[in-house]
């Protein structure tokens, strides 16, 4: 029988609610491509229901207990005293998710002594030691497609939100203000405007799909190129690298993961490359944008806006710039856990489990490594190597403090 760490996001300061702000979320069929919705044997919650915190227990509790095997869920996850740490040593199985990553550093994966798989209940898998995970014959899975277009959609009201000067508009309101030369002095249309995604997987090129009626001029990079015949309807131009695409945008959004190669992609010499002026939207990884470099042009004004969802590490300490910046719209790492999503990676999270428990095989689009090398959509979209280096300052951020610094 198996042992089942889970690592997830505290529950609502208030507690879990007792009702919903809408009665039902819609039923899709497939992802976009055609890629198959999760296909669990069964599920144990009310698609639209808080799954992704620790009392939500992604729905997992009745299905991993009626079989025999035992489950522990924690939103401890970070420093050597943490419950993560504690439970860590005879698991089976690690869940987490990028919201509130539990790194699986190189140092943890060797107390893990009988860790098997480690889980992304999400998309992203960096904060697991990839290379660490290949050398031990770790499998790692994720859950392909479910909130892609959860992110997609979040990039585009950002991109706008930061255009359009929406959210210190917003702000004056509240305080209770009405100059409206406040607002206009930074808003501007995005018709015309020139927009590129650094990779065009399926978070990217969603984002090309859903901005081409705001009639802008689209860019795209990536390693692979998309076929003709969609470049052609997207009307989107290709360029061979980043550092080739970002002097003709006004607004550039991250969309590939975090791994060697996009590790702090955007430094200052690539921001120093970027239009006076631009927008850059990550909603991808913190880690891809240099962290002083991204502050620093904010302040200069070589950027006009940065906005995004993710930052390094999770939780961001309490001190961290990106904070306090100028001219910024980032929110903690939600885009990808609306409610909608949590119920496909729910889904998602209980058919890897049951693939694994059954000792029947994991869908290809899942993997991330498997057998000792990238597998499936990681031989793809990822390339060996580590990006947890630095994750333990996570555990400056103390959650249930509100007032430390
Ligand atoms: P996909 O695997 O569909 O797409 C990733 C794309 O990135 C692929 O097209 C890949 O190219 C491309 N890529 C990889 N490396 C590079 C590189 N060095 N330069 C240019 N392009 C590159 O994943 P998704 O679109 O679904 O998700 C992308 C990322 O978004 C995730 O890995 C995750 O980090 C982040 N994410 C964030 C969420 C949030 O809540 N904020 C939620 C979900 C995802 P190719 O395969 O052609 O080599």
């Amino acid at each position: 029988m198996a042992k089942i760490l889970c690592v997830l996001y505290d529950d609502p300061i208030d507690g879990m609610p007792q009702t919903y702000a809408r009665d039902d979320i819609p039923v899709l069929d497939r992802y976009p491509d055609g890629q198959m919705l999760p296909t669990p044997n069964g599920i144990d919650f009310r698609p639209g229901e808080l799954l992704g915190c620790v009392s939500g227990e992604l729905g997992l509790r009745s299905y991993l207990e009626g079989n025999g095997h035992s489950l522990v869920v924690t939103e401890d996850k970070d420093g050597p005293d943490s419950e993560f740490e504690r439970e860590l040593v005879d698991a089976d199985v690690v869940i987490s998710q990028p919201f509130w990553p539990a790194y699986l550093t190189a140092e943890r994966i060797a107390k893990a002594k009988n860790l098997k798989l480690a889980l992304t209940a999400g998309i992203g898998s960096d904060h697991v030691d990839l290379q660490a995970a290949i050398d031990r014959g770790i499998t790692v899975a994720e859950v392909t497609y479910c909130n892609s277009i959860s992110v997609a959609e979040h990039v585009v009201m950002m991109i706008l939100s930061l255009a359009r000067n929406y959210l210190q508009s917003w702000d004056l309101v509240k305080a209770g203000g009405w100059n409206i030369a406040d607002c206009a002095a930074r808003s501007y249309d995005i018709e015309g405007m020139h927009i590129g995604t650094v990779a065009a997987g399926r978070i990217g090129s969603a984002v090309l799909r859903r901005l081409k009626p705001f009639d802008v001029h689209l860019h795209y990079t990536d390693r692979h190129r998309l076929p003709l015949e969609v470049e052609r309807e997207l009307g989107v131009t290709w360029h061979e690298s980043p550092a080739d695409m970002v002097p003709h945008c006004d607004v550039v959004t991250i969309n590939c993961p975090l791994h060697p190669e996009t590790e702090n992609l955007f430094d200052a010499a690539m921001i120093a490359r970027m239009k006076r002026g631009a927008f850059l939207v990550n909603t991808a990884r913190g880690k891809i944008a240099n962290r002083d470099a991204v502050a620093e042009a904010l302040e200069s004004g070589q950027l006009a806006g940065y906005a995004g969802d993710v930052w390094f590490p999770q939780p961001a300490p309490r001190n961290h710039p990106w904070r306090n910046m100028p001219n910024h719209g980032m929110t903690p790492h939600i885009s990808g856990t609306t409610l909608s999503a949590q119920a496909r990676y729910a889904a998602g999270t209980r058919e890897i489990l049951e693939c694994f428990l059954e000792g029947r095989p994991i869908r290809d689009e899942y993997l991330i490594v498997q057998g000792g090398h990238l597998a499936g959509t990681g031989a793809h979209s990822y390339s060996p190597g580590n990006a947890t280096a630095g994750s333990e300052e996570a555990a400056k951020f103390k959650a249930k403090v509100p007032a430390e610094g």
